[in-house]
């Protein structure tokens, strides 16, 4: 029989393909989206409504207190997805990042501890709260960073972003130790990167790759690493980690590691000459003195430039039972769905 389960920003895009999984295997979803009144956001949840579960939408803010009691009503799962994940055009890093993700998933957790029915909480949190610039791989054997690693380069001024997914895993893991109704068990997704099952553009995975093959970088790329994994991927893991009895502890997901340049020639192999690619990787000069114009600042090119790492993925296929999609499918599937909609190409 089906379970009851809560999706907290259900209609983001890593969750959307988490409610359309649990739906799809018959369970009772609860999502949670902050207006149900933005049609452009809820279209494509509502249009999930025809699978074998049953789908509920619920209004809730990450920084109003007790805004997620109502959807958590009779969840045995609670899915803690919503967090606010940019990195261009930061005005107030405390308030855009740190406070929806801190006091959020602190607000989240509490109204679970309120929750007997409750019996586990899948996180998402991110390989950015295992590591921050990839020079902290520089210490590790192989330069593998693997679950035991924690961020502890990002700070408020410093890669933000990271940082807020640090803090608020590290308190998720505070709260669920100081308890004992309730298993907490962390999702660590690398950069994600797959078809979107809505029609919206402004997310940042589906941003970088409409830049990679739209135009934008087709003079050269910077030399950066970045660690990959299919969105269906990631979904999958966050349904394993809430039905697998055993299942505990983080979990990095990533497919492998690839730099820029890497990927565009991935897609080249597929579409040849008819998308504007990267052409070749920009001298390390020119990054230093464009990159700031591009949002990169030179703390970040010193400690991120040039350096390569890995993720070992181990644990999730061990713990989870993860099977990798390729990620030369994983990106030719989402540039087809943006020549399709017509957006590149
Ligand atoms: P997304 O589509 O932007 O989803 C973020 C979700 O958080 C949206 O549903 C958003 O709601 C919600 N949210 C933001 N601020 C909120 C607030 N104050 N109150 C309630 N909801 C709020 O991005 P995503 O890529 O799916 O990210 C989902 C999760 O995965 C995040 O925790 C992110 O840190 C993590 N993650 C993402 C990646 C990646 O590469 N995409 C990698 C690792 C981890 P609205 O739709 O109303 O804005």
């Amino acid at each position: 029989m089906g379970k009851t389960v809560l999706v907290t920003g259900g209609s983001g895009y890593i969750a959307s393909w988490i409610v359309k999984y649990l739906l799809e295997e018959g369970h009772n979803v609860h999502a949670t989206v902050r207006s149900l009144k933005s049609e452009d956001k809820v279209a494509h949840l509502r249009g999930l409504e025809k699978l074998p579960g049953s789908l509920t939408l619920f209004e809730a803010d990450l920084l109003s207190e007790g805004s997620f009691d109502q959807a958590m009503k009779g969840c045995e799962i609670v899915m803690h997805t919503a967090s606010p994940f940019f990195i261009k055009g930061l005005k107030d890093a405390q308030k855009q990042l740190i406070d929806p993700a801190l006091k959020g998933t602190r607000n989240v957790l509490e109204t679970v501890n309120r929750h007997p029915e409750v019996k586990r909480v899948v996180l998402t949190s991110s390989v950015a709260a295992i590591m921050g610039d990839n020079v902290d791989a520089l210490a590790k054997d192989n330069q593998t960073m693997d679950e035991n690693d924690w961020n502890r380069s990002s700070s408020l001024d410093h890669q933000p972003y990271s940082y807020s997914k640090t803090v608020a895993e590290e308190e998720a893991w505070r709260i669920a130790k100081s308890q004992d109704h309730w298993k907490l068990v962390v999702i660590n997704p690398a950069f994600v990167m797959g078809p979107s099952l809505s029609k919206r553009m402004d997310g940042t995975s589906v941003q970088f790759v409409r830049d990679l093959v739209g135009g934008p970088l087709k003079s050269g790329v910077p030399d950066l690493t970045f660690g990959i994994v299919d969105v269906r991927d990631v979904a999958r893991a966050h349904v394993l980690a809430a039905f697998k009895e055993d299942a505990s502890g983080r979990h990095i997901l990533c497919a492998d590691t690839k730099t820029f340049v890497e990927l565009a020639d991935l897609l080249r192999e597929r579409y040849g000459k008819t998308l504007p690619l990267p052409r070749g990787q920009l001298p390390g000069f020119m990054v230093y003195l464009i990159g700031p114009f591009f949002g990169l600042s030179w703390g970040f090119l010193k400690k991120n430039l040039g350096v390569r790492y890995n993720l070992d993925h181990s644990r999730s296929i061990e713990d989870l039972g993860i099977a990798y999609r390729p990620i030369a499918d994983t990106l030719c599937d989402h540039v087809d769905q943006l020549k399709e909609a017509g957006i590149v190409g």
